[in-house]
């Protein structure tokens, strides 16, 4: 027998794995149609607003139109989409900007789930399809200035005053507050924490916009305050009690993350690996040294791992599998990864590197609040640590 050769073409520099080919073709066209979107309507805008510290919430419709905004829930107008997709999605979208993706995640998973999963018919009938098609804008309001890892600490109150309660307190670090139409508040009651729906305009709610962010610039972030703010009955989630309702929203976004960091670490990998090709240092490009070729082939390692693990971590969500502890591996992972991915690509391009005209700075900034939020990198760690231990350390 006459051996046959077979011609194996070389990996994709951005997909070493073909983790692609995993997906479904529908989970193949969403990402192509999102991609496409960050690349004509991102990427080309996305410096500037990140130097002039502005969301661009042009966006937003856009956004809405794609059927990206809490695209992975079901009914209500939503695109009932896989937790796969909505993860290619979130990639793409932070392949732009984390920004850009905050927002999706925090209208979709942040506001629009805990809607759809613990709130009245009434609730999901009046919000979903309006914030579905980005015209409410929504908020979520757990963390307190007095430490955000340890929710339960929280001060905010509503009291009950005949058939209303009574909202008294302030949220910090809000992403979306000051242009939000309505926020998910988490308060402690007698009854212990609960979920209420603040609308803008209620009398004794204010929002104030934080300042002087070097990171997330392109993401609004604010203060939120109650004042006395009444609210009837209606506006209280009421499938919920307990700190496991806003942590069960904040799975789903971090859920989110894990496939967000990658397209982060993406951007910053294929520029940079552009950059050492045509960098001619010592008579020869950069991309020929001993030393810049390792650095990039660790950098497409750690990418190829953590684009192996969202998927997977994707499909045992989609099976209904899937477990929190993994879900914060998952988190810590591919946002240390990204994080040391960008900070390393910033650093290959030497003064240039400090430039918002190239991406792995802008990046590596918004990593710094992406590794933060949502539960810090210590958090997840320990939440790893008591699922192996079974001891809780925090
Ligand atoms: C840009 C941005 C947007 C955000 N958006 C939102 C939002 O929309 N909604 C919302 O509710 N929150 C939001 N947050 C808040 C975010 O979730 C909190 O910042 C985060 O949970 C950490 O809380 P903290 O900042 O109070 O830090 P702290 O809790 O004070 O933590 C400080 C340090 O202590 C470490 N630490 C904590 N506990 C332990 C322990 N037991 N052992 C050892 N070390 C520990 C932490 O890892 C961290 O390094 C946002 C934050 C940022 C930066």
């Amino acid at each position: 027998m006459t051996p046959t050769t077979t011609i194996v073409q070389g990996p994709e520099i951005s997909d070493f794995f073909d983790v692609r080919s995993l997906l479904s073709e529908d989970e193949q066209a969403i990402q192509d149609a999102v991609a496409r979107f960050v690349d004509d309507r991102v990427l080309p805008i996305i410096a500037d607003a990140f130097e002039e510290h502005r969301f661009p919430s042009e966006l937003v419709s856009e956004l809405a139109e794609m059927g990206l905004l809490g695209c992975n829930l079901e009914g209500y107008d939503c695109a009932g989409l896989s937790h796969v997709c909505y993860g290619v999605v979130n990639q793409e979208l932070e392949r732009g900007d984390a920004g850009i993706r905050s927002f999706v995640s925090v209208q979709g998973s942040l506001c629009m789930y805990p809607i759809h999963a613990f709130g009245s018919e009434e609730q999901k009938e009046r919000w979903l399809p309006q914030m579905a098609a980005g015209e409410v804008i929504g908020c979520f309001g757990l963390t307190e200035a007095d430490g955000g890892s340890d929710p339960g600490a929280m001060t905010t109150t509503a009291k009950k005053d005949g058939d209303d309660w009574i909202l008294n307190g302030s949220k910090a670090w809000i992403t979306n507050g000051t242009i939000a139409d309505l926020a998910i508040v988490w308060a402690t009651t007698e009854d212990g924490v609960r979920g209420f729906l603040v609308e803008k305009e209620m009398p004794g709610y204010t929002t104030r916009e934080v300042e002087h962010k070097f990171s997330l610039r392109a993401s609004i972030t604010s203060e939120l305050f109650f004042d006395n703010v009444r609210l009837p009955d209606s506006s209280m989630l009421p499938n919920v009690k307990g700190l496991s309702g806003p942590l069960g929203c904040l799975t789903q976004a971090r859920y989110g993350i894990a496939w967000g960091a990658v397209g982060s670490a993406l951007a910053c990998f294929t520029e940079v690996l552009e950059y050492a090709k045509v960098r001619v240092l010592f008579g020869r490009p950069l991309s020929h040294t001993q030393t810049a070729q390792r650095r990039l082939a660790d950098m497409s390692r750690r990418i190829t791992t953590a684009q192996l693990l969202a998927l997977q971590l994707g499909r045992m969500k989609d099976e209904g599998t899937l477990h929190h502890s993994q879900v914060s591996m998952a988190k810590w992972n591919n946002v240390r990864m990204a994080l040391d991915v960008a900070r390393d690509a910033r650093d290959l391009l030497g003064a240039s590197g400090i430039s918002v005209e190239f991406c792995p700075i802008r990046h590596m900034l918004n990593l710094e609040s992406v590794i933060t939020y949502e539960g810090t990198e210590t958090i997840h760690e320990l939440v790893v640590g008591r699922e192996l231990t079974g001891a809780s350390a925090f």
